[in-house]
This record gives C-alpha cells, sequence and structure tokens, in this order.
C-alpha cells in the first residue's frame, strides 16, 4: 500500500502569524557557492580555449562523445523536425496565441511637450542579439522555446540563437527544431548549464555573442547568468532570476475537489523541489478532505509520482476563514502562477498585488499558460513576483528618449538647468546653455 501524499495542513485561526509565515518559506536552495565556484572555473574554460572547452563540457555532462560541431546552423534540415501531425498542429496553434498576445503588447512613440518647445520623446528599439536558454536534462521543453522564441520574433530581435543540450546522440529533439524554425531563430548551440550560458555571454568561434540571455534552467544555469551578467566586460544582461516552479491555489466552497487536486498535481509533478500552496477559504473539514482524497487517488495514477510525492512533503494548505486574509497571504508569498477558484473568480483580481500569471475560475488549468492560451510561462519564482515581472515583449526591447528643443524651449527651460548646473558646481553645463542663450 502506498503511503499516503497529503499536504500539511494549518487552520491559520489557530496558530500564530509567525507559524503561518514560516509555513509558507519555500524550501531553501543549494548553497550557492557552492554553484558558483563550480561554474567559475567552466565560465573561465569557455573563454579561453572557446569551442574545444565547449565540446569537452557537451561531452562530460550531456555525454555527447560523438559531436563534432557545437553549433547547429539555420536552415535546419526538414529530417531534423520529422513530428507527427497532431504535435505540428498543437506546437503551431500555441505559437499562434502567444504571437498574438505578444504582438498586441507592441508600445507606441510617445511625445509629450514638457514646456513650450520643450518635445520629449520616448520610442522602443528590439534588443539586437538574444541567446535563449531551453532546459534539456531530461525532459523536452518545446514549450519553452516557444515562450521565449516567440516574443523575440515579434519583437525584432535581429539574431535569435537558442541553447539546449544535445541528447545523447548528438541530437535535438526534433520539437525544439521546429520550434526555433518558426520563430526564425539562426542556430542552436547544442550545450547546456554553465557552458552554453559562457558561451552566449562571449561568444567562441562558432557560438555569436549575444546582448541578453533569456529562459529557466537548474541551479548551474542560474547561477551562470548570474555571473555573466555581473561581468561589466561581457556586456550581457538576463531576464531575472530563477527558481523552482510553483502554484498558489486560492478555493472557496464552490471549487471542484476533482480540478482543484489537478491543479495542485500539476505543478508538483515538475519536479521534487516545487512547492504548491493551496489556501482553502472557509471549507469544511469534510470540503477539504474530499480534495485530499482527490489529490492522493490522482498523484499515484500519475507516471510522475515519486516526483510529485517529494513536492508534496513541502508543501501545504492554510485553512483560511476569510477571502480577504486569504488574498493578504498570496500577496505576501507572491506565487509565480496563482489560480483562483472562487465562486466569483474574475472580481478578485482587484485583490492580486503580487503573482507571476493569474489563472481565473474553474475553466481555465493552470496547464493552457503554460503552453497554449498566448501568456508567457517564463515567470518569477521565489517571490520575485515582488518586483519582476514575467518575459514579456517588454523583455525583449529598450526604450530610447530623445529631447528636442526649439529657441523658445531653450529660453524657457535653460534658466532652471543654469541653476542647477551651479549648484552641482559643473560650469561646462551651465555655458552649455548661456552661450547659446547669449546668441538668440
Ligand atoms: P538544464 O538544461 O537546466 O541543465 C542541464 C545542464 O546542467 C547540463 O548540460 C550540464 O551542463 C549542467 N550540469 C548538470 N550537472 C552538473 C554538474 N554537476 N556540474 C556542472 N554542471 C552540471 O536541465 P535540467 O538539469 O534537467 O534542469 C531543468 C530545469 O529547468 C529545472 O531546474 C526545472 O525546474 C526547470 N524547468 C523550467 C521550466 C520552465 O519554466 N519552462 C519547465 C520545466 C523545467
Amino acid at each position: 500500500e502506498n503511503s499516503r501524499i497529503a499536504m500539511k495542513r494549518y487552520i491559520t485561526s489557530k496558530e500564530t502569524p509567525e507559524t503561518v509565515q514560516a509555513a509558507l518559506k519555500r524550501p531553501s536552495q543549494r548553497s550557492s557557492e557552492k554553484i558558483i565556484a563550480i561554474c567559475n572555473p567552466i565560465i573561465e574554460a569557455i573563454k579561453t580555449r572557446g569551442d574545444a572547452a565547449l565540446l569537452e563540457l557537451t561531452k562530460k555532462f550531456d555525454k555527447a562523445v560523438s559531436l563534432t560541431s557545437p553549433v547547429l546552423k539555420a536552415p535546419f534540415p526538414e529530417s531534423m523536425m520529422q513530428l507527427a501531425p497532431e504535435t505540428i498542429d498543437a506546437i503551431d496553434v500555441s505559437f499562434e496565441n502567444i504571437r498574438k498576445f505578444h504582438a498586441a503588447q507592441q508600445d507606441k512613440p510617445l511625445v509629450v511637450e514638457t514646456m513650450p518647445g520643450v518635445i520629449c520623446s520616448r520610442f522602443s528599439r528590439p534588443i539586437e542579439r538574444v541567446g535563449l536558454y531551453v532546459p534539456g536534462g531530461t525532459a523536452v521543453l518545446p514549450s519553452t522555446a516557444l515562450m521565449l522564441g516567440v516574443p523575440a520574433m515579434v519583437a525584432g530581435c535581429k539574431k535569435i540563437v537558442i541553447a539546449s543540450p544535445p541528447r545523447a546522440d548528438g541530437s535535438v529533439t526534433p520539437e525544439i527544431v521546429y520550434a526555433a524554425h518558426k520563430v526564425g531563430a539562426e542556430a542552436i548551440v547544442l550545450a547546456g548549464g554553465a557552458q552554453a550560458v559562457a558561451a552566449l555571454a562571449y561568444g567562441t568561434e562558432s557560438v555569436s555573442k549575444v546582448d541578453k540571455i533569456l529562459g529557466p534552467g537548474n541551479q548551474f544555469v542560474t547561477a551562470a547568468k548570474m555571473i555573466v551578467s555581473n561581468d561589466t566586460n561581457a556586456g550581457v544582461s538576463i531576464d531575472m532570476p530563477a527558481g523552482p516552479s510553483e502554484v498558489l491555489v486560492v478555493a472557496d466552497a464552490s471549487a471542484n475537489p476533482v480540478f482543484v487536486a489537478s491543479d495542485l498535481l500539476s505543478q508538483a509533478e515538475h519536479g521534487v523541489d516545487s512547492q504548491v500552496i493551496l489556501i482553502a477559504v472557509g471549507l469544511s473539514s469534510a470540503q477539504l478532505t474530499a480534495i485530499e482524497d482527490e489529490l492522493h487517488a490522482q498523484a499515484n495514477a500519475l507516471p510522475r509520482v515519486d516526483i510529485v510525492r517529494g513536492a508534496i512533503e513541502h508543501s501545504i494548505t492554510l485553512v483560511v476563514d476569510t477571502l480577504e486574509e486569504g488574498m493578504q497571504l498570496s500577496n505576501a508569498y507572491a506565487p509565480e502562477h496563482l489560480i483562483l477558484q472562487l465562486q466569483d473568480a474574475e472580481s478578485v483580481v482587484d485583490m492580486v498585488q503580487n503573482a507571476g500569471s493569474v489563472f481565473i475560475g474553474q475553466w481555465t488549468p493552470e496547464s493552457v499558460g503554460d503552453y497554449s492560451a498566448g501568456v508567457n510561462h517564463s515567470l518569477p519564482t521565489f517571490g520575485y513576483a515582488k518586483q519582476y515581472s514575467g518575459v514579456n515583449l517588454g523583455s525583449y526591447i529598450k526604450h530610447i528618449t530623445s529631447s528636442n528643443l526649439t529657441k523658445e524651449g531653450l529660453r524657457n527651460v535653460g534658466p532652471a538647468v543654469m541653476e542647477l548646473a551651479r549648484v552641482e558646481e559643473l560650469e561646462a553645463h551651465r555655458r552649455a546653455v548661456s552661450l547659446r542663450l547669449g546668441m538668440l
């Protein structure tokens, strides 16, 4: 008999706020110092020995011993994209929805006359070269290739390079090659981990250097992204810090236990380090038991039940009396994914302060956002939803501002500039205005 797969249950009115906060803490991550110490020499090897080091490390970590070139260049041969028609359809549908939603995020140039004759404007330009990390390892993640690649294509990035660890035979999964082809990637770097990140950041003989690296990955990928983005000589930025995936479900008595359990499990199956949280608003103990029974039964029917078991070990249910308290706890946790299975879920969105992406109502499983609805699935984890947005069109563009003054404009704003320059004792600044005003 399988032991019960159950989340620990807390009734918040019977606990101190400190206990509740402690229960909401994320499982701590492995010492980053250790990981950094592993990544530094790998990054150094790529900087000094380029392709040769990249191939060596791919042989070592991904067992791709027969690989002779670390890069697969576009156009990718048809033979590498052989897929079942239904898989192609699914990728095409998802691609189109993601494209539509991200194309709508394009902003228009902004022009504001702050004083007569003083015209300020703001316009956007794509980041020219982006490197997209698509995790390999155990999973096949064409969805991540789409989530990172489609907005890059919509933004108009000139160079899109995808990096993903190859399989042991040196190949890339056809789903990823097809996604790379659809977003117009110019190359796929057949490497993973810190070495792939370093190759994108510094370039090698065959990998082109990029300006920004985006995408999730394990702790080596994350640490390497932090290291290269801190190196001013690399001139590369990253999307956001990353941690294990998580979901928080807020459910009331109207929620279907079958749906609640399935949503919790669809996050729990990501990895043993995933965390899932249920906030139960005013549920009776019979209703709670119904959800827990469902969770146990559905979990045991999953192929990844062992991963689920690990994730559920550090996952909890918080039973609260009011929706206000539930949403307060959710905002304090700042979940990557927030699912609202509530009577009037739409109206509750107003109460959401911190979350990566919200799934509203009982007919919106998180999986639709993971794959095909159109919203992005690369989202801030580990509480970073308090200050970061998920990947969006803005992740691939930068804004440039401009000022354009007429003579009248300089007359209007010049005195303020000269006075502040005087206060800051920057005489050349002051004169750049006074010399011009003297000629008017
Ligand atoms: P990965 O591509 O992130 O990492 C594989 C690489 O890790 C290898 O190529 C190797 O270079 C490096 N590596 C492994 N062990 C190492 C060691 N001991 N020393 C140095 N380098 C080492 O693939 P993964 O490991 O399967 O991890 C996938 C990650 O992606 C998970 O952390 C998971 O949470 C995350 N993920 C994200 C999403 C998403 O948001 N789209 C979906 C699923 C999974």
